[in-house]
């Protein structure tokens, strides 16, 4: 499905991705670990297409992606702060890829709908995102990455900004909608329990490259070096 291939990064001279390479299959959740800084968020926006690499290629179903527009993958991304049009209503934000994709207004309001009601905000559709607490701003970004049905997923600490109870909450929510919608998606997450509750595979960025890609049970089993063995909390 998704092969990510030889990546390379930098800002201002400083290299942040070094050889970044990965596949997801169909059906899968890969949760990316690393620390602060590790370039999560830059390889998300990478493989949307909303930055070019260096080097190397973002591949779907052995196509590269390169000169293909944003909106032309067809690939939902969360933004990490939501990114989310504060004075527009619910419906409007979740409207907007949509309407990128130029569907009929009848057909983009049933797909609004539908959206809402996946993430339990049936009577939402009118509020303003202003007006909403952080859980449910959580929940529109998500039934907007969600809406246009994309054919792969990627969420960027998508419970980041909310308290350990809404975390809690939240985690197992997502963990169901993931598995019931069967969208390959890739979830950046810093928390190692909440990987581990979501993830059917782990990949460890560490110092721009993958140091680790396994089955949660495997990583912790056998941590590849002791760098993801500190990261995990197996060693001091
Ligand atoms: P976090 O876990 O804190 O979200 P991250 O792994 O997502 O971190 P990135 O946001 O990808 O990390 O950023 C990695 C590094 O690249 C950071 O040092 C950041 O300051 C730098 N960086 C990211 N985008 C830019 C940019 N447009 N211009 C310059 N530097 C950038
Ligand atoms: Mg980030």
């Amino acid at each position: 499905m998704l092969e990510v291939r030889n990546i390379w990064k930098s800002y201002e001279g400083q290299p942040l991705l070094c050889g970044v390479s990965f596949r997801v299959q169909a059906g899968e959740t890969v949760c990316l670990l690393g620390p602060s800084g590790s370039g999560k968020s830059t390889l998300l926006r990478i493989i949307a297409g909303l930055e070019a690499p260096e080097q190397g290629q973002v591949l779907w179903e052995g196509k590269d992606l390169a000169g293909v527009a944003v909106h032309q993958r067809r690939f939902g991304l969360m933004f990490q702060d939501y990114a989310l049009f504060p004075h527009r209503t619910v419906a409007e934000n979740v409207a907007f890829g949509l309407r990128m994709q130029g569907l009929p207004r009848t057909e983009i309001a049933r797909r609004v709908a539908e959206a809402l009601a996946r993430v339990n905000l049936h009577d939402f559709a009118h509020r303003r995102v202003t007006d909403l607490s952080g859980g449910e701003q959580q929940r529109v970004a998500l039934a907007r990455a969600l809406a246009p049905r994309p054919r792969l997923l990627m969420l960027d600490e998508p419970l980041g900004a909310l308290d350990r109870a809404l975390r809690e909450q939240l985690s197992e929510f997502l963990r169901r909608l993931l598995h019931e919608s069967g969208i390959p998606t890739i979830y950046v997450t810093h928390d190692q329990e909440e990987a581990f509750a979501i993830a059917d595979r782990l990949i460890l960025l560490h110092e721009g490259q993958v140091v680790q890609d396994g089955p949660p049970d495997a990583v912790y089993a056998r941590p590849a070096t002791p760098w993801v063995a500190r990261f995990l909390g197996l060693t001091n």
